[in-house]
């Protein structure tokens, strides 16, 4: 029998006593559509022709192949025609598709299979150009579509730059990064220039996916584990908590960083992560000022993104609280409306919900409350 998201659901709150009258709750106002959130949902994907075409030749090529991305082509190749023209639609397709699932604003993201490995100087150029096309997209459907600015983090004073333009002259509401760059963590000092930038103006940096760096991807290349399933969460929760436990945060006390997938499994870990810093702390520099646990409190967003049919929605909701959580789908790679109506049935708090479903982004990113355009 086929999986469905639908009946995990149903099923995992119905396993819940304490949570039975919220549900119950949840179900009917779900089923009525009495009350309706605005939903701005904040990692869409986006693509444009130029960097897929540029992509798939990095992706075939010695050194692409070297890092583990020819196996990353393949777990996509099944669904990759579908994938590849949704994520390249930034117009009246995506928009019905929005309508049918019943999100009103998509925060739109570069998603950029290999871009971050590439030759510095062509991908600062490939990024750029997708901000540009991002930006007209937003011009065109102001109350349907924001966007972050991409990043080629290869070269950091370019990056740096190009966030300042994204913000300043695009109207972009922060950065996306996909994790490492050809192998190498933002806890770099090199890489400074890129937090400097998002600390002067005060917008948050997206933490997205990318396969593992090509020093750890190995035992990810089998049974599929390089995706979704595991080789993102372990490389992006590895990316993260390089960057609190280098005192990233002391030092930009104000930084805020969003990940999706529900924080990349690093909730699930916080106290044993706070109890392991202690442990070992003595025998490393820099010293925190903080515990782990408080600057991911602090300085993190996380984001429901393919894990809205997931009881980890409402473990979030109990360790990180509703003021830290953002509706996301992860489209085009998952279901919207399937998502959304497993979102709709979790057992949330009114208030909570209105929080995760656009409060807190309309805060995090800027994004006004729909009623000016802007
Ligand atoms: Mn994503």
């Amino acid at each position: 029998m086929a999986f469905d998201r639908r009946d995990f659901i149903k099923g995992s709150l119905a396993a819940g006593t304490l949570l039975s009258g919220a549900a119950a709750g949840a179900a009917e106002r779900a089923q009525s559509g009495a009350r309706r959130h605005r939903t701005i949902a904040v990692e869409e994907s986006f693509s444009i022709p130029e960097i897929s075409q540029e992509s798939v030749k990095f992706l075939m090529s010695p050194e692409g192949r070297e890092q583990g991305w020819e196996a990353m082509a393949r777990f996509y190749a099944d669904q990759s025609r579908e994938w590849g023209e949704r994520s390249l639609d930034l117009g009246e397709g995506r928009i019905a598709a929005m309508d049918a699932g019943g999100i009103d604003v998509q925060l739109l993201l570069l998603g950029s299979m290999g871009l971050q490995s590439m030759e510095a100087a062509r991908a600062t150029e490939l990024t750029a150009l997708a901000n540009d096309r991002l930006a007209e997209a937003v011009r065109r459907y102001p109350q349907r579509f924001a966007g972050l600015t991409a990043l080629a983090p290869q070269d950091p004073e370019a990056a740096a730059l190009e966030l300042e333009r994204g913000v300043k002259r695009l109207g972009l509401k922060g950065a996306v990064i996909n994790s490492h760059a050809r192998g190498e963590y933002l806890d770099d000092p090199k890489y400074l220039p890129i937090f400097e930038a998002a600390a002067a103006l005060d917008v948050p940096i997206y933490l997205h996916p990318s396969l593992p760096a090509p020093q750890m991807v190995r035992p990810f290349l089998d049974y599929g584990l390089i995706g979704p399933m595991w080789g993102y969460a372990a490389e992006t929760a590895v990316h993260a908590l390089r960057l609190i436990l280098c005192g990233l945060f002391d030092r930009f006390p104000r930084l805020t960083i969003v990940l999706g997938h529900l924080g990349e499994g690093i909730p699930y870990f916080l106290t044993r992560i706070d109890t392991q810093h202690l442990n070992t702390q003595a025998q490393r520099t820099p010293k925190l000022k903080r515990l782990p646990s408080e600057y991911f409190r602090d300085n993190f967003y996380v984001t429901t993104s393919g894990m809205n049919a997931s009881p980890a929605v409402m473990f979030c909701h109990q360790v990180l609280g509703a003021d830290r959580m953002m509706l996301a789908i992860d489209y085009p790679y998952e279901p919207l409306e399937e998502e959304m109506r497993a979102f709709e049935r979790q057992p949330l708090p009114e208030a909570d919900r209105a929080k995760i479903c656009h409060l807190n982004a309309e805060r995090v990113f800027r994004l006004g409350d729909g009623s000016t355009g802007k």
